[in-house]
């Protein structure tokens, strides 16, 4: 801890408040930010959402408050609705159940004897602008954190214009239009991307929402560094004329987060340890899921790969299943050169030397975490900014590649063989390991490191803060 830029280098302990979107890919980042903070000496209280609520007992130095949210019955499986509208609404359902509950929990913490001294501000999600609202409604100064990347976040920006140009909402022939705007993002690697009226209105609406949540806020939060996203930062900072603190990879910043939600199957880091370094990890996240055709492609495509692999099978990953069946005699493939887990961790996975590549669904926090493995990875968007992070990983830091169209186990072969064999995929290789040691030198004090430098200017901001 540095002199001086500590809360306690003070008088007085100040608190952050903190209010994460009950996702995973969204809690583990504001769990990691929290634990950041912690170390640097502010007390922390976390209000959450009875959806996906926290464990306490996990974190027993920080205070925690349950708002009754009225959620369970709105985050039920509905799966006569896409997955990305049932997320979106369930998102707004969090802001406007949440709201009358944090108003009242809020106004009481504030009204404890040396609250409003104490008390140095409110980081929430981005997407939780009608708690940003009612935060700052009280007199509390807010910072919002963006759990994607910069360069979707320029897209949020930009989506207004995406729409008065005409590429939004998107028409079937244009879909691999270039955006000459935003490169290297086509139509159909944007996240309002939808021809379903429906769901484009309501994307563009969180987008909004989200812009809207850092424009008013006092600052603005990114997981990610400089070196990965240098031009990306330069624009969002110019746009939104606030401080933006990039301060990733976080997750290798702040103490592992014990924040998943699923628990994780440690056996896997065993039978990695037994490994040759060449394994492929293969997991989609906490949210995308296939048909059970695709997983029977990517089953067949996997075994005739020949490459040992480590893959995650979350029980809800096939639409419609009430749990993962794999192919017949796919067991057997299994047993030779494999292990299949329901949700692993992730985070040591990807640092562990046995594994050699990863193929993704391309959430930021999974592309964060295989930028810093150091590991070449093969990306196979869903949805959201899944496909503008493949575009990327393909295109932009070239350590990668994106598995588009029909899944089928040919293709998936194929590509599974470049990534891991073939001469391009260790070039790809190369260039990931390059990326790690800049993701490396973004956190080390020696090399004044830019996101350590961030999170100084963050402290600072936040001392610099009151009622
Ligand atoms: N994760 C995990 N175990 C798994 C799969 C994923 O702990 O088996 C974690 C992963 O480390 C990441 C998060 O879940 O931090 C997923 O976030 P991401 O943004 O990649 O995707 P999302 O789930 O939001 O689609």
């Amino acid at each position: 801890q540095e002199e001086g830029n500590t809360a306690t280098g003070g008088l007085r302990r100040r608190r952050v408040l903190v209010f994460p979107l009950p996702y995973q890919g969204h809690i583990n980042p504001m769990f990691q930010l929290a634990g950041l903070l912690h170390a640097r000496g502010f007390a922390i209280t976390v209000f959450h959402a009875h959806f996906n609520a926290p464990d306490p007992s996990r974190h027993p130095a920080y205070d925690f408050v349950p708002l009754p949210d009225g959620m369970s019955a709105a985050c039920t499986d509905d799966t006569a609705e896409p997955a990305v509208i049932a997320t979106i609404k369930n998102i707004f359902a969090v802001n406007t159940s949440c709201e009358a509950s944090f108003r009242e929990r809020l106004a009481a913490l504030l009204e404890a004897p040396g609250a409003r001294d104490d008390v140095a501000c409110l980081i929430a999600d981005a997407h939780l602008l009608t708690l940003v609202d009612v935060a700052r409604q009280q007199g509390v100064p807010t910072l919002a954190l963006r759990t994607g990347s910069a360069a979707c976040f320029r897209c949020f920006l930009a989506n207004p214009m995406l729409c008065d140009k005409g590429y939004l909402p998107a028409q079937e022939s244009q879909l691999d239009t270039p955006v000459r705007e935003l490169p290297p993002y086509r139509v159909r690697d944007l996240m309002a991307i939808s021809r379903n009226r429906e769901e484009h209105d309501l994307t563009c609406k969180l987008l909004s929402r989200a812009v809207e949540a850092a424009r008013t806020s006092t600052g603005f939060i990114l997981n990610t560094f400089d070196a990965l996203e240098t031009d990306e930062l330069a624009t969002v900072r110019q746009d939104l004329g606030l401080p933006v603190f990039d301060v990733g990879p976080l997750h290798k910043i702040s103490p592992a987060a014990s924040s998943s939600i699923l628990p994780q199957d440690r056996a896997c880091l065993e039978w990695l340890d037994a490994q040759a370094p060449s394994v492929l990890y293969v997991s989609f996240g906490s949210l995308a899921n296939m048909s059970g055709a695709d997983l029977a492609e990517m089953a067949w495509g996997i075994a005739n790969a020949g490459q040992p692999f480590l893959w995650v099978l979350r029980s809800d990953l096939v639409r419609g299943a009430a749990r993962v069946t794999l192919p017949d005699g796919f067991d057997a493939v299994t047993r030779e050169r494999g292990m299949v887990v329901e949700w692993a961790p992730q985070e040591e996975v990807l640092a562990h030397g046995a594994v050699g590549g990863f193929w993704t669904h391309g959430g930021w926090n999974s592309t964060l975490e295989g930028v810093c493995g150091g590991v070449p990875m093969l990306c196979r968007p869903y949805f959201g900014d899944q496909m503008g992070n493949a575009r990327y990983v393909e295109l932009v830091w070239r350590t990668g590649l994106a598995l588009e169209g029909e899944l089928e186990r040919s293709k998936v072969e194929e590509a599974i063989r470049r990534l891991m064999r073939s001469e391009e995929g260790g070039r790809m290789r190369e260039r990931a390991q390059e990326l790690k040691r800049r993701a490396a030198e973004a956190i080390t004090d020696d090399a004044a490191g830019s996101s350590l430098l961030s999170i100084d200017k963050l402290v600072n901001h936040i001392l610099s803060l009151s009622l």
